[in-house]
């Protein structure tokens, strides 16, 4: 069960995960992208958390709405708008709901991948942040939530796009040359869950 302001406080982690990661996200993104991640992310956050800090929300759909609506807006590059449609679509599911238990969580990731392929026209396998939100939704769905477990899931799944091919975005003008490297987004990804996990109580 996580209440509305423990959601809040993981948006807030994560902020301080892109802060701190915010230089190995971009020396990720310069091997196989633009070299820009870590700044889009750090920055898109830290707007995130600008808007969020400091109000009370009284249900998760409005919280999730205005973290949404700041990445679309605020961070420049592909992953922003990807991640606030992933949030955007969340908040739909989490319209009204005060709590959010093991189900809704699930749902929520349902409907944010649904709106990550449809923004992004990728898939499972294509080495981008889509390969760690799927197995977390796997995860999320089949066993009971785990601190340890979540995060392990996630950083597994991190290291897994490493070996792949990237077919989707700037690292897919760098064809095979893409493996042999971590996803950019996949990391970026991976600090989200990792914040989620340390959510969990
Ligand atoms: P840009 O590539 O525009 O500079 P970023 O560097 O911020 O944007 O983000 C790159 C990350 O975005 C990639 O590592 C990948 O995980 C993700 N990404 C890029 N294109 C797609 C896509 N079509 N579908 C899903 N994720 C994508
Ligand atoms: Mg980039
Ligand atoms: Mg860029």
């Amino acid at each position: 069960q996580l209440t509305v302001e423990a959601l809040q406080r993981w948006i807030i982690n994560t902020n301080e995960k892109m802060q701190e990661n915010k230089g190995y996200l971009s020396e990720l993104d310069q091997a196989i992208g633009d070299g820009d991640h870590g700044h889009n992310m750090a920055r898109g956050f830290q707007e995130v958390v600008n808007k969020i800090e400091g109000n009370s929300f009284e249900e998760a759909g409005s919280l999730f709405k205005q973290v949404a609506m700041t990445l679309i807006s605020k961070v420049g590059g592909a992953a922003g708008p990807l991640y606030g449609t992933a949030f955007l679509k969340a908040s739909d599911e989490w319209k009204e709901k005060t709590t959010i238990d093991q189900e809704a969580l699930g749902k929520g990731m349902e409907a944010a991948i649904a709106g990550i392929k449809t923004r992004g026209k990728a898939q499972e396998g294509d080495k981008t942040m889509l390969d760690v939100w799927g197995p977390i939704h796997a995860y999320v769905t089949t066993q009971p939530l785990q601190r340890e477990k979540l995060k392990k899931t996630a950083k597994e799944a991190m290291e897994k796009t490493k070996e792949m091919t990237a077919k989707k975005g700037r690292a897919a003008y760098f064809g095979e040359r893409s493996a042999e490297h971590v996803d950019p987004g996949a990391y970026s990804s991976y600090l989200v869950f990792e914040a989620l996990a340390e959510s969990i109580t």
